[in-house]
C-alpha cells in the first residue's frame, strides 16, 4: 500500500510550494488508494512554534487536504512530532555507533573553522575530513574522560556512487566523496534533521517520498542513513521550484505566497487546489478546470513535468472568477449582501436590488470581494475622475459630448427613458436605437457617450442592465452617488 507524507517545518506560514506538495502527495494517495501521513519537522525548537503548527494545519484543511495519520489525530506510527521521538532518534544513533557506522567527534569549533579555511587554500570543498573519524578507543575514552563536549557524525563511505531513482527526475547520481562526515547527532542530545527525516520515513513506512526538488542534497544523506541502517529506500519524486512570473524564485516581493493570504483575499478553496494541482502537472490535455474528484483520479507521477511552474496570479483570479460563476445563484448573494451591508453600502440585505446587482456582476467577478467595489463603482458617478484617467471618457467628450448629453437628459426628464427601462431590456434597445437615428450617430459612437453619460465611466457591465438595476429604486442604497 502507498504511503505518502507531508512534512511541514512548523516555522511560518503554509507557503504555496508546502500546499503544492502537500496536494500532490494527498493526490497520489487518493489516487492509489494509499495512506497520507502528516509529520510536523519542530526540529529546529527555536524557529518552531504551535501557532504555526496550527496555522498550516488550518490551512490544509481549509484546502480540503485530508490526513490519514498525524500529530491532532494519532496513529499507528506516532509520535507525529519530531520533538515527541528524540529518544527514538538516539536509539539509532547507538546503533550506528555501535556498528562502527557513526563516531563521537570533539572537535571545537575553532578547530572546524580551521580545518574549512584550510580546505578553502587547498580548493577542496569545505567538507569534514577530520581526526576522530580515524581515533582509537583509548584517545575516545580520554576525551569522554575530561568531559569534552562531542557530537555524533555519520561515517560517509569513500568514493561511492549513490544512484537516487526519482520518478519526476529520471536517475540522480552522487558521488559520497563530495560529502563530509555529516553531525547526526549534536552536541546538546540533539539529532540533526536529515537523519530524523530518514529514520521517520522508515519507521513510518513511507513508500513514495514526493518533494521539492530544493531536498535533493537532503535525499543524498538520507539515502546513506537509510543504507546504514538496513531500511529499504522509498520512491522519490522531486518537484521542480515554483517561479514568479519574472522567473526568479517566487517570494513575498511577488505579493502574497501564503495560503492565509490567498484565504484573506476571497479566493475560494477550490479554485486554489485547482490551480496549484497544474503548478507542475496536468493530465496530457488541455483540460484547465478540474473538480476535486477529477484530481484524484487523474493525478500520476508520470505526468509531473521536469521544468519549474510559473507562478501567475492573473491566472490563478481567472480560475477563481471560474468557480464563483460555478458557484449556486444563493451562495453567491448571500456572500455579497453581507458584503454590501457590512460595508454600508447597502441597508437591506436581501432585496430585488441585490438580486439584480448580483446577476449583473457575477460574471465579471473574479473575487466575491472585489462585489463591494465593482456595485460602489455602479451607484457612483465617477465622471470628472473619469474624465481625468480615462483617455476614452475624454476622447468621448471631444466628439459633442454634450449633444448627447442632453439628449439623454430630456429622455429623463420627459419620462420616455424611464418608461423604456421599466419595461425592460428591449424597450431600451429601442430607445438607443431611436436616439441614434436622431442624433446621426451609430456603433461605438453612439454607445460611448451613452455610456458615459449615463454611469460616468467607459468600462462596465451592460449599461441598459446597470439602468434597470440603478432605477430599481428602493430605500436599499445608503451611500449610491448621484446618477443622471
Ligand atoms: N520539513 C521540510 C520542509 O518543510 C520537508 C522535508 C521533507 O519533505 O522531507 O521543507
Amino acid at each position: 500500500q502507498v504511503r505518502v507524507r507531508f512534512a511541514p517545518s512548523p516555522t511560518g506560514n503554509l507557503h504555496v510550494g508546502g500546499a503544492r506538495t502537500a496536494l500532490f502527495n494527498y493526490l497520489y494517495a487518493c489516487n492509489t488508494g494509499g495512506k497520507m501521513v502528516l509529520r510536523v519537522e519542530d526540529t529546529d525548537q527555536a524557529r518552531s512554534t504551535k501557532e504555526s503548527e496550527a496555522a498550516v494545519l488550518r490551512d490544509l484543511a481549509w484546502l480540503g487536504i485530508k490526513w490519514d495519520e498525524g500529530p491532532d489525530i494519532g496513529g499507528e506510527h506516532g509520535p507525529y512530532r519530531q520533538s515527541e521521538r528524540t529518544a527514538l532518534y538516539k536509539q539509532y544513533v547507538d546503533t550506528l555507533v555501535e556498528q562502527g557506522k557513526a563516531y563521537p567527534c570533539f572537535c571545537t569549533d575553532e578547530e572546524l573553522q580551521q580545518m574549512k579555511a584550510d580546505a578553502e587554500t587547498k580548493s577542496l570543498p569545505p567538507i569534514y575530513r577530520g581526526k576522530w573519524a580515524s581515533a582509537s578507543q583509548d584517545e575516545v575514552q580520554q576525551e569522554l574522560a575530561k568531559g569534552t563536549p562531542y557530537c555524533y557524525r555519520f561515517r560517509v563511505p569513500s568514493d561511492q556512487e549513490i544512484l537516487i531513482p526519482d520518478r519526476i527526475r529520471g536517475d540522480v547520481r552522487f558521488n559520497t566523496n563530495a560529502l563530509g562526515d555529516f553531525v547526526i547527532l549534536r552536541s546538546n542530545g540533539l539529532p540533526v534533521y536529515n537523519f530524523c527525516v530518514a529514520v521517520d520515513d522508515a519507521l513510518m513506512r513511507i513508500t513514495h517520498v514526493i518533494r521539492a526538488e530544493e531536498h535533493l542534497p537532503n535525499t543524498l544523506r538520507q539515502v546513506l542513513i537509510y543504507e546504514a541502517l538496513g531500511f529499504s529506500i522509498p520512491t522519490f519524486g522531486h518537484v521542480s521550484l515554483i517561479l514568479a512570473p519574472d522567473k526568479s524564485k517566487l517570494s513575498k516581493r511577488h505579493g502574497a505566497t501564503s495560503v492565509g493570504e490567498f484565504r484573506e483575499q476571497g479566493f475560494l478553496p477550490e479554485a486554489m487546489v485547482n490551480y496549484l494541482s497544474l503548478l507542475g502537472w496536468n493530465d496530457g490535455t488541455e483540460q484547465e478546470l478540474f473538480s476535486a474528484e477529477e484530481l484524484q483520479q487523474k493525478f500520476s507521477l508520470e505526468r509531473i513535468t521536469k521544468s519549474a511552474a510559473v507562478f501567475d496570479k492573473t491566472k490563478l483570479s481567472w480560475m477563481n472568477g471560474q468557480y464563483l460563476r460555478a458557484l449556486p445563484d444563493e451562495e453567491v448573494i448571500s456572500i455579497a449582501s453581507s458584503l454590501w451591508t457590512e460595508s454600508g453600502l447597502l441597508a437591506k440585505s436581501d432585496s430585488a436590488f441585490v438580486h439584480r446587482a448580483v446577476s449583473i456582476l457575477k460574471n465579471s467577478l473574479e473575487l466575491i470581494v472585489d462585489a463591494d467595489t465593482q456595485l460602489r463603482e455602479l451607484l457612483d458617478y465617477p465622471l470628472e475622475a473619469s474624465i481625468a484617467n480615462d483617455e476614452k471618457v475624454a476622447a468621448v467628450l471631444e466628439d459633442n459630448f454634450a449633444e448627447v448629453a442632453n439628449a439623454v437628459v430630456a429622455a429623463f426628464d420627459s419620462g420616455e427613458l424611464p418608461a423604456a427601462l421599466a419595461e425592460g431590456a428591449d424597450a431600451y434597445k429601442g430607445w438607443m436605437k431611436a436616439l441614434g437615428k436622431a442624433q446621426k450617430r451609430k456603433g461605438k459612437r453612439l454607445f460611448m457617450p451613452l455610456r458615459v453619460a449615463l454611469t460616468g465611466t467607459s468600462h462596465g457591465p451592460d449599461v441598459g442592465e446597470v439602468l434597470g438595476l440603478l432605477t430599481l429604486e428602493d430605500g436599499d442604497v445608503k451611500e449610491a452617488g448621484a446618477y443622471v
